[in-house]
């Protein structure tokens, strides 16, 4: 049958980003899959153990996650790294859809780790340890790719 897909929980917008607030994100390709009950929301940085609202935090070139006021949190970003991991073999994901620049949950482009807003290439932990699994990422600014993709899976799999 058709893979539960995962998905960064603030796209639904679900208030378990950092600021305390959601990042609704309307795409026919969440709503589908929305109404068809494939989803599995997950925030990374919650399931690891940390509070909404939290600090800002960013990847800095030695791979950790410090937070604005300067504490180091990659315990945390790495736990919910593999509850991600974890949570998706469980339920044979294939693909999941993540929200773009997050130092758990960016594709391909990240915060540079100096919090004044500028983008670096790079994954952020969860992504990374995603990819790493064979789960393929893609970030809610790829979303026709995604669905492209996920139309293929789907067939693939009958
Ligand atoms: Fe959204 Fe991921 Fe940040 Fe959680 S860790 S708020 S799911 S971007």
């Amino acid at each position: 049958g058709r893979r539960p897909v995962l998905i960064s929980a603030c796209l639904l917008g679900r208030p378990v980003r950092f600021d305390g607030r959601g990042a609704a994100r309307p795409h026919p390709l969440i709503d589908d899959l929305h109404a068809e009950g494939r989803l599995i929301p997950l925030c990374p940085e919650m399931a690891g153990g940390l509070p909404t609202p939290r600090p800002p935090a960013e990847l800095d070139s030695r791979r950790r996650v410090i937070d604005a006021t300067g504490a180091d949190v990659t315990a945390a970003f790495s736990a919910g790294a593999r509850i991600a991991v974890e949570t998706a073999l469980a339920h044979g994901v294939r693909l999941a859809l993540l929200k773009a620049r997050s130092p758990s949950c960016g594709v391909g482009r990240i915060h540079d780790g100096s919090f004044s807003g500028r983008l670096i290439q790079g994954d952020g932990l969860t992504a990374e340890a995603l990819a790493t699994a064979g789960i393929e990422v893609f970030a809610d600014d790829d979303l026709d790719n995604a669905a492209r993709r996920l139309a293929e899976i789907d067939r693939l799999n009958g």
